[in-house]
């Protein structure tokens, strides 16, 4: 029997098993993909994450090739957050895509001796006194992996989180925006554009291409299900800057909604929830995988000391009780943000 099963090998589960074998936890990661999207949603990491990483000596290539932002925006507003005021060695937010934090928290799980096993899909998890299961769907059939703890880490959609029937209260989407990977021969000098017609985020990534994204008074009822079309984003762009910066090569073209909820319990029982599985929002201010990463690393060294025995198993109710209140925090943070920015 396994000490831990992670379902999903995003962000949050990656960091979470790292964390695990660390101390030599046995952890089996599962995740239905066959390989790793291309696309990155994430472009930022926070003081708080470098931080983290930086306990474990782990910052150094984050930062390395990452672009520091000393400031940031809140709802669109015009006044920027000045993060160089802040007491840490990271005062600003990183930019760098989800799929190179992801890339590099993969490596270093692997050099703690975990692997990930792709395509290996949960269908539902049970659980007794004495442990759970997942019955998960793999390349060669249906099969049952026993653990003394299931941790979700399976995203907005979670699986484990519906299987476990842990409730996930709070609000449907009722606006969406619009996102772009593409390239700008002419870009704007300005970090974003704002007025009566809408308002984008213009980020440069390091290879090249510019994110944009943001919102109009015709794109936010659009369904986020609805494929967003290069002609349709080169209109809104042009509709609230009166020029399209030169925009080709779309790279990725997707939409993002505003639905806001959060997990009742992120711990039922010998199953627990972390990251997206536990707290959805919108992505206004680049928080979602950095207060994930931060749920992995305050669940990981109590789960293995529970695994070891080194403490009783109340220790794990402490994982709900503080981190609870921060994606709360989160989602109502992220709802002031929206309003903000769609007004
Ligand atoms: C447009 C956009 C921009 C964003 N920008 C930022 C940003 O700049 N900064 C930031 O901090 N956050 C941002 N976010 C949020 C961030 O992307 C998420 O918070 C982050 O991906 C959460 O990581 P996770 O590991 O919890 O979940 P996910 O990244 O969703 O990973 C879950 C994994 O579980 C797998 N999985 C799902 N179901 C199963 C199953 N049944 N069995 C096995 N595997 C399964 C999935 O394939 C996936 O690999 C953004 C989000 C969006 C949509």
């Amino acid at each position: 029997m396994n000490d831990v099963v992670v379902v999903g090998a995003g962000p949050v589960g990656l960091l979470l098993a790292a964390e695990l074998r660390l101390v030599g936890v046995d952890v089996t990661v599962i995740e239905r993909a066959a390989a790793r999207s291309p696309h990155s949603k994430a472009l930022t990491l926070h003081p708080r994450s470098l931080e983290v990483l930086a306990m474990r000596g782990l910052a150094g290539p984050f930062v390395r090739e990452g672009v520091p932002m000393p400031t940031g925006h809140y709802g669109g507003l015009p006044v920027r957050l000045d993060f160089s005021v802040l007491d840490t060695r990271f005062p600003y937010t990183l930019v760098l895509p989800q799929l190179r934090t992801e890339q590099l928290l993969e490596e270093r799980l692997r050099e703690l001796g975990g692997e990930i096993r792709w395509e290996h899909r949960a269908l539902r998890v049970r659980q007794d006194a004495d442990g759970a299961e997942v019955d998960v769907a793999g390349p060669d059939g249906t099969y049952t992996l026993r653990a003394a703890w299931v941790v979700g880490c399976d995203g907005a959609g979670s699986t484990v989180r519906s299987s476990a029937g842990i409730d996930f209260p709070g609000t449907r989407a009722t606006t969406t925006g619009f996102l772009g990977d593409v390239v700008l021969d002419a870009p704007p000098s300005a970090p974003s554009v704002d007025n009566e017609h809408g308002g984008f985020l213009v980020v440069p990534l390091a290879d090249g291409h510019h994110r944009i994204a943001g919102t109009t008074g015709e794109s936010l009822a659009i369904p986020a299900d609805q494929p967003l079309t290069f002609d349709e984003l080169r209109g809104y762009v042009r509709q609230v800057a009166g020029t399209d910066f030169g925009m080709r090569a779309p790279r990725w073209l997707s939409r993002f909604g505003n639905a806001s909820r959060q997990a009742a319990r992120y711990r039922d029982g010998r199953i627990l929830l972390a990251g997206d599985a536990a707290h959805m929002h919108m992505p206004m201010g680049g928080q979602g995988l950095n207060v994930g990463l931060q749920d992995a690393f305050n669940l990981a060294w109590k789960l293995a000391a529970v695994c070891q025995g080194r403490v009783p198993e109340g220790l794990l109710d402490t994982y709900h009780a503080e981190r609870h209140p921060v994606g709360a925090a989160l989602l109502e943070n992220t709802q002031a943000q929206t309003m903000l920015g769609a007004t």
